[in-house]
């Protein structure tokens, strides 16, 4: 069920619980500013979620109220996950979902990094 993002931040959220190394996931990368899994349910050969550290609901969230280092720490981290996932050479795609229309399904904010296939036009 997708998430209203302009709802407070929820604690026990699945991604919050990841950070906590409440419930395990398939570490990519880790820094200050990020945590980096393989997604439990890929869509493509390469299916990777980068998270923030800190407790920011959705990129509005993260765009709106995160420091100038987060946000460049997190930028930098997605950027950086992605050419050690060898996708540069090919290409891949990032996506934020957003809210109710977006289909956001866990209330934190994460980026999906898609590649290893042609992706097409668009995922909708
Ligand atoms: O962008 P959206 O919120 O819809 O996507 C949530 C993503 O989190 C899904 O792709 C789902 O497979 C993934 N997920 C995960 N590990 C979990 C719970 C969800 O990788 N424990």
């Amino acid at each position: 069920m997708p998430v209203d993002a302009t709802k407070p931040y929820d604690p026990d959220n699945i991604f919050a619980r990841i950070l906590r190394g409440e419930i395990p996931c398939r570490k990519v990368y880790e820094d200050q500013h990020a945590l980096a899994f393989h997604d439990i349910n890929p869509q493509a050969p390469e299916h990777i979620l980068v998270i923030p550290k800190g407790a920011y609901v959705s990129w509005d969230d993260f765009s709106a109220n995160g420091s100038e280092a987060e946000i460049a720490g997190f930028v930098r981290a997605v950027g950086h996950v992605a050419r050690e996932a060898g996708l540069l050479g090919s290409g891949y795609r990032l996506l934020a979902n957003t809210g109710l229309d977006g289909h956001q399904e866990v209330p934190h904010l994460h980026v999906h990094i898609f590649g290893g296939r042609p992706l097409g036009p668009m995922l909708a």
